[in-house]
C-alpha cells in the first residue's frame, strides 16, 4: 500500500429544492490515462447526467428519495449503467485503480 488514493471534493447541489453537496472524485494528475479517463467520465456523468459512452445517470424517484429521507438517510446514491468497456465501469476502473495504487 502506497497511500495513493482518490481525493474527493464537494460542490453545492440541490435536489428536491433542498441544498446539498455533490461529492466527486478528483482526477489524479499522476495516474495512468485509464484511471484519469474513468474518473473524468464519472465526474462528467455526475455533472451532466450522461457519460460519453451514452449511459444516463439514474436518480432514485421522488418517492424513494422521500422514503430515504424519512428513515434518516441523507445520502442519495445514483445508478449509472455504463456501456461494457467504458473506463468508468467498475470492471475497468477498479482494477486500474488497484494497479496504480500498487505501483511505487
Ligand atoms: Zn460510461
Amino acid at each position: 500500500m502506497t497511500g495513493r488514493s482518490l481525493r474527493h471534493t464537494a460542490q453545492p447541489a440541490a435536489l428536491d429544492g433542498r441544498a446539498g453537496l455533490l461529492v466527486l472524485p478528483d482526477v489524479p494528475d499522476d495516474a495512468p490515462d485509464l484511471v484519469r479517463e474513468g474518473v473524468a467520465r464519472r465526474r462528467i456523468t455526475a455533472s451532466t447526467g450522461r457519460c460519453p459512452c451514452g449511459a444516463a445517470l439514474v436518480i432514485p424517484n421522488r418517492a424513494a428519495r422521500r422514503a430515504a429521507a424519512r428513515s434518516g438517510r441523507d445520502v442519495t446514491h445514483v445508478r449509472v449503467e455504463h456501456e461494457p468497456g467504458c473506463p468508468a465501469t467498475e470492471d475497468v476502473l477498479r482494477p486500474a485503480l488497484r494497479q496504480w495504487r500498487a505501483e511505487q
